[in-house]
């Protein structure tokens, strides 16, 4: 065999089972068909959280979450930041005010169990706000509150979170296929002995073989299952979240939607997002369509405690689908959010094989822990998990981004976004200035990106394609929904990658199609006038379409 440990999918839980293992000496591959974090792992609700909504009906998850939460915080400090929640406590109609107090007392003593857990993810404790006090904090809550409660969580960018375990993967020598799709799985007397792969960038296809082939493709994992002949049955939840044009609060605020499900609203990066519906999924997870009545649901739901939300600009929707273990019966917002790692040479009696579903993105890290001890064991290599003490990449120090402003004569604004995404890595791509002094341009103007950090992704972080430097950059992602920047991005691509204008204008032309789908379902009003402007910019003035 070539390889120890093949990992098929660039999710969380796949990047951070590379990333141990190749920290543990295992010569590993990390196969991701699309793009890294382009799964449930991107579509997620970005917290690093404990779940105070599980507390319940999950508590192992809550613990678990929130103990692997501190460990995140530690190695990668620069992507974390703190979500301060408010819970508005609304009134109950045709409740007395006795009833009403009692109410509240719950709803307190709820946060008030949930605070044993927040300690562990370095959370401040809850506290009780009166309906004057929430509005000093939030001056557009709504009116006639009982009062209402404040909990702490922790917000992270999960494409980045990918990336640098990706990153740190390969810096211990694992081998990294982006945009590659396993296509078949080898069998050899009785095992699993490798994959058959396709590259989406030029259609070539491979082999590669391994001791063990490691199935974390969420969602997907049951169908990989099914390439190596296994069943896994999972109950797939789908959840949609809504990209608001800017930051329309001072903090996150908790509501409850009309079927008494709990959502929120949170800044996040220049944007505000709203979250999350939670059904029953049993459609493909490639297409996951986003309908007009879930824009609306989750609209309404936080209109009920801040109504000027409605005055917001709706400017981007997506959707993911939770790779939720299987159970009959109870409904999806209360399904275990347990994970399970399936060890096929027991279970299908196929040894080589294993799978691992369910999960949080916040215990991605225990999660890959105890799938690569089980990894050791098999191989017969004991070797300790050090991914808890070693920062990811960016992680190893802090970077003043006042001083780097100065150094390198970029804006302080696009200072600032560079060392949240990057860290101390940071240096390295302002350095690249030394090579051209315009590469400090700044080229996305809503979510501050630099044309050195789009040149940088593609050089150093497997970008080969527009939706790559998003994922990797925020850039063409904000309140202009590219109008300003689709362009610039497509140059630089087209430059670093060597391609010939006709093939910038083609790939340009593809990913703008691409970004209007995901925009189709909140485009209204102001929305639809800002598309407008900018395919006509592209197509009528561009002249976009010829190509
Ligand atoms: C709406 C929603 C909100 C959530 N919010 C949170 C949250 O705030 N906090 C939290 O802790 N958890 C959250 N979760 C759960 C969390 O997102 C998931 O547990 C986690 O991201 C799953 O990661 P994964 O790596 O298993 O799957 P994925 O991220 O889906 O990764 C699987 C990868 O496999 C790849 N793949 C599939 N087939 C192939 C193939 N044939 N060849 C190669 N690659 C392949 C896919 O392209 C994909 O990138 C949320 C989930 C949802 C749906």
């Amino acid at each position: 065999m070539d390889l120890d440990l093949i990992v098929i999918g660039g999710g969380v839980n796949g990047c951070g089972i590379a990333r141990d293992a190749a920290m543990r000496g295992f010569k590993t591959a990390l196969i991701e068909k699309n793009d890294f974090g382009s799964g449930t792992t991107g579509a997620s609700s970005q917290m690093i959280h404990g779940g105070a909504r599980y507390l319940l009906s999950d508590v192992q998850t809550t613990k678990l979450s929130s103990i692997d939460s501190g460990y995140i915080q530690k190695i990668v400090p620069h992507l974390l930041f703190r979500i301060p929640f408010i819970f508005p406590v609304l009134r109950k109609p045709n409740r007395g005010e006795f009833l009403q107090k009692m109410y509240f007392e719950g709803i307190e003593t709820y946060f008030e169990s949930y605070d044993k857990y927040s300690a562990l993810k370095n959370g401040k404790p809850h506290t009780r706000l009166s309906p004057e006090e929430a509005l000093a904090l939030e001056p557009d809550l709504v009116e006639g509150m009982v009062g209402a409660v404040t909990f702490d969580e922790w917000g992270i960018d999960s494409f980045r979170l990918c990336l640098g375990n990706v990153m740190s993967a390969a810096e211990h020598g694992c081998e990294i296929l982006n945009h590659t799709e396993v296509t078949e799985i080898q069998k050899e007397g009785g095992r699993v002995v490798g994959v058959r792969v396709k590259s989406a960038l030029d259609g070539s296809r491979r082999e590669l073989r391994a001791k063990i082939v490691f199935n974390a493709a969420g969602p997907w994992v049951p169908k990989i299952a099914e390439l190596a002949g296994c069943e896994i049955k999972l109950r797939p939840a789908k959840g949609v979240h809504l990209v608001l044009d800017r930051r329309i609060s001072n903090y996150a605020l908790m509501a409850t939607a009309i079927d008494g499900r709990n959502i929120f609203m949170m800044p996040y990066q220049n944007t505000t997002i709203v979250g999350t519906t939670d059904d029953d999924y049993f459609g493909d997870p490639d297409e996951i369509p986003i309908l007009e009545d879930e824009v609306e649901y989750l609209l309404e739901g936080i209109e009920q405690v801040f109504p000027r939300i409605r005055q917001a600009r709706v400017i981007n929707a997506w959707a993911g689908v939770r790779p939720t273990l299987y159970r009959r019966g109870p409904s999806e917002d209360e399904l275990s959010r347990a994970h399970e790692i399936f060890d096929h040479e027991y279970r299908d009696r196929l040894p080589g094989f294993l799978s691992i579903a369910g999960g949080k993105l916040a215990a991605y890290r225990m999660m890959s822990q105890e799938a690569v001890d089980l990894v050791s064991y098999k191989l017969g290599r004991i070797s300790p998990c050090r991914t808890h003490q070693v920062p990811l990449p960016g992680g190893e120090r802090e970077v003043n981004p006042e001083e780097l402003a100065r150094e390198y004569h970029v804006p302080l604004f696009a200072a600032n976004r560079l060392v949240y995404r990057h860290g101390a890595r940071s240096i390295r791509i302002l350095e690249m200035l030394r090579e051209k002094p315009t590469f400090g341009n700044v080229i996305c103007q809503c979510e501050p990106v630099l044309e050195c950090e789009l040149r940088y992704a593609v050089r150093h972080e497997w970008a080969r394609s527009l939706g790559d430097l998003r994922r990797r950059t925020r850039y063409s992602i904000g309140p202009c929904e590219g109008t300003r920047c689709f362009m610039m991005g497509a140059r630089i691509l087209g430059e670093e990658m060597d391609w010939s204008p006709s093939k910038v204008y083609s790939h340009l032309n593809a990913f703008m199609e691409k970004s209007w789908k995901g925009r189709a379902p909140v485009l209204d009003g102001v929305s639809l006038q800002q598309e407008e402007l900018c395919s006509s910019t592209y197509f009528n003035v561009g002249s976009l379409d010829q190509y």
